[in-house]
This record gives structure tokens, sequence and C-alpha cells, in this order.
């Protein structure tokens, strides 16, 4: 059976991550208590986790290029950009050790590669973030009129690139022919997502606060009336809708009609650091979606579902985003 391909377009970021006691105010300089440097961005982390749920870590270890390796049922195919930087190239380098094909990451000249700088107090955990997009938002939507060919079995996209480029590639997975299923997490959430995008999602899967943003209530509302708010993305035309829930797992509602509309709960976790959680249930999912199709047989959301809440859990039991993100035989 030849290989299925998952194919990730998003973005590539360094995290450059300084640890602090408090906030500084303005105008004030405080000594960091820690500083780090991380690979991140969503695309690259969904990638990631994609790679690293589907085959375990110890024959992962002496496989550079595992594309190459006719032993490993998924090829994790990673599209987006970089700057011409170290930044850059240590991103590829990571994404190329844990086996993804970077053949698509396209290396800019002219710009950067995208940077999030993180400030964490310690103690509460609390961040802020600013992203500067850097390479990311030189991604145009005419360079994904179609989609790279051998066409993947499933599409996996974010919004940390231009929404006219994710727009695109929608799009595109439409065209062929069977159309490409398309597993979309509108994150960070965009009020202004057209309505026809959502008829082209075979799998949305957003967390509380990209839901109350897209469907236009707060978050309380989201969390006490699931039902409503999922229905609504189905009437908008996404088939499969799950809402991630922190530490209380996660609601899904099927297009086929499998028993769903409750909480799945979260598997126990020792919890040390939540980032990452999403891009790790995002990426699990995404595996048990295409295994379950290789397998044959109706899909079981809730068996993707309950798979994506168990490598979630172990993701927050470590600190760090794409360094969390578990193997397959860890979960
Ligand atoms: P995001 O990271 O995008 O904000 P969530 O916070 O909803 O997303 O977390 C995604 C998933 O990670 C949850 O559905 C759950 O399966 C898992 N998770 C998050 N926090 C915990 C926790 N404290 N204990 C166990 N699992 C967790």
């Amino acid at each position: 059976m030849s290989r299925s391909i998952i194919t990730v377009i998003g973005s590539l970021n360094a995290d450059l991550i300084t640890r602090t006691s408090r906030i500084p105010s303005p105008g004030e300089t405080l000594t960091s208590s820690s500083f780090s440097i991380g690979c991140g961005g969503k695309g690259a982390n969904q990638a990631v986790a994609c790679v690293r749920l589907s085959r375990p870590k110890k024959r992962d270890a002496r496989l550079k290029a595992s594309h190459d390796d006719a032993a490993a049922s998924i090829l994790v195919r990673m599209e987006g950009a970089v700057g011409d930087d170290a930044f850059g190239q240590s991103l590829i380098g990571a994404l190329e050790g844990d086996g993804i094909d970077v053949s698509g990451v396209q290396v800019r000249r002219d710009g950067g590669t995208g940077v999030a700088v993180i400030l964490v107090v310690e103690g509460s955990g609390e961040n802020r973030i600013l992203l500067s997009p850097g390479a990311n938002a030189t991604l145009r939507p005419e360079a994904f009129g179609s989609l790279a060919t051998p066409v993947p079995d499933l599409l996996v996209v974010q919004l940390e690139i231009p929404l006219d480029t994710v727009l695109a590639t929608l799009r595109a997975a439409a065209a062929c022919s069977p159309p490409v299923p398309v597993l979309f997490n509108p994150a960070p959430a965009a009020a202004t997502l057209p309505q026809w995008a959502y008829e082209m999602v075979e799998h949305l899967v957003v967390n509380e606060t990209e839901a109350a943003i897209l469907y236009g209530a707060s978050e309380e509302h989201v969390r006490s009336n699931l039902s409503q708010v999922g229905k609504e993305f189905q009437r908008r035309g996404a088939r499969n809708v799950v809402i991630t829930l922190g530490k209380s797992g996660s609601w899904f509602t099927s297009g086929s009609g499998e028993d769903g509309q409750q909480v799945v709960a979260a598997a126990r976790a020792d919890v040390v650091d939540t980032t990452g959680a999403g891009d790790t249930f995002i990426g699990a999912y995404a595996v048990s979606v295409v295994q379950q199709r290789r397998e044959g047989g109706r899909f079981s959301i809730r068996s993707a579902v309950e798979w994506a809440n168990r490598a979630a859990a172990k993701a927050v039991e470590r600190e760090g985003a794409m360094e969390s993100i578990p193997w397959l035989d860890e979960v």
C-alpha cells in the first residue's frame, strides 16, 4: 500500500522566550530569569505533531529524511516560507530532523523568518506574545492556485499566513478530483472569515477562544451552548466540528450522525506547560483521519478525538511548544 500524505500549509516561526517574575512597567528595564530560542509557528508545530504521532521515536531518530523510508506509512509535507537567516535554517533543520518533507518550504531573501517574542510570567504562566510574521506574510495566494502533486490525503491549514492565501488553498483542495479533505484550524481566529470557506472544510477544529470569535459570542456562552455553536458551524458548511476545552477535554459533532454532542473528557495529566496542546491535538486528529482512511471503513470522529485528547495530555506534561510534542510510542 502506498504512503498517505498529509500536507500542512502554514507558518514557521522562531520563538524567543523570556521568563520574568513580573511584566515590566512602561519605561522600566527588568533582568529576565531565563531566555531560550525555540522552533514554532502553528504550521510547523502541527506538521511536527503529524509526523511524531504517526511513528515511534526510536525508529525515526535514525532516519534523517524518512520520506524516503518505504516503511513510514504517512508522509508529512510542510509548505511555507522562512527568511535566509539562522532562524530559518534551524527551523528547516528541526523539521527535516523529524522526517518532514521540507521541499515546499521556501527561503526568502527579501524578508526574515517570522519571530514570536514571548514574555512568560513565572508562577502564573501568563504570557504576552508579539508576532512579527516576516516571511510568513510573503506567501501569496497566486502561488497556491493548485495543490502540489501528488495531492495529499489531507490538507491541514491555520491562519498565521495571509487569509487570502489560506482561502486559495481551500479552493485548490476543493478543485481536486476527488476533492482533498481539509482540516481547518482557524487560529488566530479572524472574524472576517467568509462563510463560503466553511463549505470547503471537512474537519473544523477550534478552541473556545476561536469558537467565540467565529461564532460572535463570549467564551462563557460557547462553553454553555456547545451544541448551538457546533450546529451553527455546520450550518455554515463545516462537516465535522471539534471544540477543544483545555483541561475539560473536547467536544465534537459529526457530519455522519455519529453519536456526539457531548464532552469527551481530557486524559489525566500532571500539567507543566499547556503551550502546544492545541497543535498536538490537531496533529493527532489529522493522523487518525488518515489512518482510519487507510484501514477502510467508516470514519469515527470519537476515536480521533479520544486519541487526540491522549496525545495533547502528554504535551502539557512537558515545557515548551514544539519540544513538548510527543512521539507515537510516548502516548
Ligand atoms: P489551545 O492549546 O489551542 O488553547 P486547548 O487549551 O483547548 O487548546 O487544549 C487542547 C487540548 O489539549 C484539549 O482538548 C485537551 O485534550 C488537552 N489539554 C489541554 N489542557 C489540558 C490539561 N490541563 N490536562 C489534560 N489535557 C489537556
